[in-house]
């Protein structure tokens, strides 16, 4: 089997600029307006205040996002990493959410890395954002920076974009298919943050969807629980693989803080797949609960009876069990306590300390096993054409 290349790769120049990525979405589709000018969008992302690294700020991308928050004040840091008052900052958590919609940083990603992953994608890419301006209960995203951790945005897309066409490049064609793709190595774009949100801000999730479109032996991949109607106009030519997270609407609804409803991402899948995505469907978390296989039976017919057969003859999905972190389920009970009801579960679940020292939580592995195969057994029923891609 062709084994991937870990290799590391020299980042010293970015290949071209920004105008050389192709269109800007409200170009490509003049008579529609951009949903992320609308009152909607604003009203998800009123931003405040924007805290920029200088160069990050001076840049051609930089400085259109602080174009387009002309209301927002401008705080120069050093770094985008641990800024005071904003990072790491416990007297946030009261704040959490208004935070992240309210507050950008601006940084550039200063050595570019690819990543072997095997399991969502073949390749975790160096993403364009850190953070999200989305609040759900068990995301891991917020953990590195702490406590509310508002969207970053590298504003130094196209070194990003050069670093990865030099790994695509490097890698040759897939010659053996394997669960992430037959044919094309995978390049998951969205690992901390999600890029239908980071449409919101900038270019940067178009650059890249357009970018994939050069590169027959590649895909980009990203997991969503935004509905972003502006990527509809991306053409992204099949080069994208957009993964809906679904989990039932009632945990959704009290875990997934300021998403878009379950209902509505199964219902957009078909206009992303006629758009030109491949859509697939993470189910994701699974969160174990008093009823649960009953709310995923249930979520499981309502995508047999909606989707579409052209959606469901391409689908595949995801099974993500739930996993948490004892500094998370403390941040949490400082604004959302109810979910850490579902969440946190000493009965079912044991620790692991990761290389990093944070306690990890998790289902203990009879517990997870089971539930995993009670999962299966009923996708099997409900949903026969959803091929479980892997389940973890
Ligand atoms: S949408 Fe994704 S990245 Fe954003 S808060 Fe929710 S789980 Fe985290």
């Amino acid at each position: 089997m062709h084994s991937p290349s870990a290799a590391s790769d020299d980042d010293s120049d970015a290949l071209f600029g920004l105008d050389a990525l192709g269109p800007e979405p409200a170009a490509a589709h003049p008579s529609r307006p951009s949903f992320r000018d609308s009152e909607a969008a604003r009203r998800l992302l009123p931003v405040r205040e924007i805290h920029a690294e200088p160069a990050a700020a001076a840049s051609p991308r930089g400085r259109q996002i602080i174009a387009r928050f002309p209301q927002a004040r401008l705080v120069e840091v050093e770094s985008h990493w641990g800024i005071p008052g904003l990072h790491g900052n416990e007297g946030n958590v009261a704040r959490w959410v208004r935070v992240k919609g309210e507050t950008l940083v601006l940084g550039e990603r200063k050595s570019p890395r690819t990543r072997p992953n095997g399991r969502s994608a073949d390749w975790i890419a160096p993403g364009a954002s850190n953070g999200c301006a989305m609040a759900c209960a068990y995301c891991y995203v917020p953990r590195r920076k702490g406590y509310a951790n508002p969207v970053t945005v590298f504003t130094n897309i196209d070194r990003i974009i050069a670093h990865i066409g030099r790994h695509i490049a490097r890698q040759g064609p897939k010659t053996e298919p394997n669960q992430c793709d037959p044919t094309a190595w995978v390049y998951d774009i969205g690992e901390n943050g999600d890029c239908s949100v980071d449409a919101l801000i900038c270019d940067n999730t178009a650059d890249l969807v357009h970018a994939f479109r050069r590169w027959p032996t590649a895909k980009a991949s990203f997991a969503t629980k935004f509905v972003n109607p502006d990527l509809l106009t991306l053409d992204p030519r099949g080069r994208t693989r957009v993964r809906f997270s679904v989990m039932p609407p009632e945990d959704s609804r009290l875990l997934d803080v300021r998403t878009s409803p379950v209902d509505e991402r199964i219902a957009a899948a078909a206009d992303f797949l006629d758009a030109g995505y491949e859509v697939h469907f993470n189910l994701s978390p699974v969160v174990l609960r008093p009823g649960w296989e009953d709310a995923w039976a249930e979520l499981l017919t309502r995508l047999d009876d909606v989707l579409p057969d052209r959606v469901k003859r391409q689908a595949a999905a995801e099974v993500i069990m739930l996993t948490h972190n004892r500094e998370l389920h403390e941040v949490n009970l400082g604004w959302h306590p109810r979910a850490e009801d579902a969440l946190w579960r000493p009965d079912l679940q044991e620790t692991k300390r990761s290389e990093n020292g944070a306690l990890n939580v998790r289902y203990a592995g009879p517990v997870k096993a089971q539930a995993v195969d009670r999962l299966r057994t009923l996708i099997t029923a409900r949903t026969p054409w959803l091929r479980v891609r892997y389940a973890f």
